[in-house]
Formats: C-alpha cells, structure tokens, sequence
C-alpha cells in the first residue's frame, strides 16, 4: 500500500510554506470537526487524516523527514504500530548525524486523544494507515437522466479483505526473526537503527494457519450493490464522489472512497453544449417564407416557437431558459433551434407548374453577393 500523500490530504502543493499549510489545516479542520459532524464517520475519519497530515507537514522536522522516506513512513509505521503497542522505535533519515525520529510511538496517538479522549490502543497507528482502496467506475446515464437527476443502481465487483481473518490472512504469531519489532536489528545504542524485518516485512508477525476462507491470500472476491444519487445537470465526465464506499479497509481501517465518472448517453434530437441544449428543427418553405408558430420539443415538453417571415435555412433561434440546469446555482442554460428548411421531393404536376409561376415572377439572384 502506498504511504498516503499528507500534501493531498490538506490540498496544498509540496512547496506550501507553513502558513498556508496551517491555513488549509484550519480551513479543512473546522469543516470535518467531529463537533459539527456528529455521529459521522466518515468526517471522523477524515478529520484524522487531516490532523494527521498538519501533524507532520506543520512541523518542519517531521516534514523533513516524510520529504525524505515517502512510501516507507506507512509500511514502517504499520509495523510499529502492530508490533509493538506504545513501544514505537527509530528510523535512520540517512543523514550523518544519525538524526532519528519516533514514528510508531505516542506521538499520533496522544494527538487524537487529545482531540476525541479516546485512549491510546494498539493497533491505531496501523489502522489509520490501512486505508482501503478508492475505486473508480463507470455509470451512464441518458440526457433526461443527467438534466433532472436520478438514482443509480450500481453494482461493484471488489476484491474485500476477508472477514473471517480480518485481511491477516489466518492466524498469526510473533516474528521469530524481529522478536516482533519488525525491524531488523543492527547495532544497539540509543540509536537503534534498522531497516524493516525481511521475514515479516516490517508487520512484527507472521502466519502460523492459514485461513480456510480466503486461502491464506487475506481478501475475498465480493459484490456490492448500492444506490446512487446523481445530481441534475451533470456531465459527461462529470466524477461523484462517494465517500467510504470504496476497498474496505485492512484491520479497523476506514474504507476507500468512490468515484462515479458519468458517461451520458447521446440523444437522438438534443447535444449538449455546457448548459445549453441545441436541436435542429426541420420546417417547410411556406413555414420559413411566410413565417408560422410551429411547436418544438423541448426537455418540459413541447412549446410553441415563432418562425419569423424570411427565416433561412441553418438560422438559429434561441428559447431562453430551457436548456440544462446548473450543476451549481440556480438556472438553466438555453435551448438553440437551428433551422432546417426541407424541400419537397414528391412534387405533383400542379405543385411543380405553381413554383415555376412563382419562380418567373422573381428577378433575384441568390449568389450574386459571390465574387467568383
Ligand atoms: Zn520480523
Ligand atoms: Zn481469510
């Protein structure tokens, strides 16, 4: 699993100086507070994920050092946590000095007890970090669907860490190799400097079963169905966001988010353009040439439009208002009318004997504005 990217978590790029790392942390803290969002887990969860974040980005040594080790703050983290409850132990940041930081100790803990008065407990370093998965999927929608928002059915094919075992996999022991530090022990001192336990790969345990449900591999195929809200006036494109039901979380880990990309389907008589729908409306040549009220379909039925006398034919008319609701505000964009004049290919003798009438009464040249 990848180390969790505390500069994303608090929205800021990671040449952020400290007041505007400090500034996004108030910002993002007062919106996710347990005490505005109560009994919500998920604001709970992303509220230490944000606390977390500042904890170490507001620091300039911590931020140093998370600068430095990346993806290994979360793996030697977990074993930390795991293996050693409250024990925590030091990691080399590579520098001459030896310089070394506890990252499984008190440290997070004492933060979040602090800020809900939970008591400190194995476990919760690696919990926290064992985020699941955000996942990704598709759902079309038609045009009527996308402009007055529906709910979707959607159905989710994920591999979930296994129940029976909690995602270890069986049952486990203590590493022989790292005495379940999870660390390979070099050297001694008041720096205990090391580099993550091979056998255990820095989790401080290792299987002794093997678990009969998900064969020792810790996740199991599942399907999950859920209902989806889709706002009205969403795009092609458009991403919604639903938080925590991604990847189920390893341990007490919370659950990954996910993200719905809206495809919607192409519609025989509107296209989209932003918030406003355009259509192409066939009319006769009486209809343009003496001008007529004909009806046109819109999105809240059909009404009737003025054709002035003289229209042409790929001349636009625009009937404000009923195009596509804004995602964000009040409104709607604007429906286009382009014009198309339909010419009559089953003429009867008479018909053809009045248009020649007609035509013999004109003198105009329709190309004679053209220069070649
Ligand atoms: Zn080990
Ligand atoms: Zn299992």
């Amino acid at each position: 699993m990848p180390g969790r990217d505390y500069y994303q978590i608090l929205g800021v790029d990671r040449g952020a100086d400290k007041k505007a790392i400090k500034s996004a942390y108030r910002k993002l803290a007062r919106k996710c507070h347990p005490d505005v969002n109560p009994n919500d887990k998920r604001a709970e969860t992303r509220f230490k994920e944000i606390s977390e974040a500042y904890h170490v980005l507001g620091d300039a040594e911590k931020r140093k050092l998370y600068d430095q080790f990346g993806d290994n703050w979360s793996r030697v983290g977990a074993g930390a946590g795991a293996g050693q409850p409250g024990g925590g132990f030091t990691a080399n940041a590579g520098g001459p000095e030896g310089f070394s930081y506890d990252f499984g100790g008190g440290d997070f803990s004492d933060v979040f007890e602090t800020l809900f008065g939970q008591s400190r407990r194995a476990g919760r370093t690696r919990a926290t970090l064992n985020k699941g998965q955000d996942i990704e999927h598709e759902i079309a929608v038609t045009l009527d669907e996308a402009l007055s928002g529906t709910t979707k059915r959607v159905q989710l094919s994920l591999r979930e860490p296994c129940q029976s075992c909690h995602g270890v996999g069986g049952r486990t022991q203590t590493c022989g190799a790292c005495g379940g530090s999870g660390m390979q022990k070099q050297g001694g001192g008041i720096f205990n400097l090391g580099s993550p336990c091979p056998r255990c790969h820095g989790q401080g345990e290792t299987l002794s079963d093997t678990c009969g449900a998900c064969h020792g591999s810790g996740s199991v195929d599942s399907t999950r169905k859920l209902d989806v809200n889709v706002p009205a006036g969403v795009k092609d494109g458009s991403r919604i966001r639903v938080g925590g039901q991604g990847g189920s979380g390893a341990g007490n880990g919370a659950s990954g988010d996910l993200y719905l990309r809206v495809r919607v389907e192409k519609d025989a008589f509107f296209e989209r353009r932003g918030d406003d729908l355009h259509c192409e409306l066939p009319i006769s040549f009486p209809e343009a040439a003496l001008g007529a009220e004909v009806q046109v379909p819109t999105k809240k039925g059909r009404v009737n439009m003025k054709i002035p006398a003289g229209t042409q034919s790929g001349q636009t008319l625009r009937l404000s208002g009923l195009g596509a609701p804004h995602l964000r505000g009040n409104g709607h964009g604007d429906q286009y009318v382009k014009i198309k004049i339909v010419v009559p290919n089953d003429l009867t003798e008479e018909e053809r004997f009045l248009i020649k009438e007609m035509a013999s009464k004109r003198t105009e040249n329709p190309r004679s504005h053209l220069k070649v």
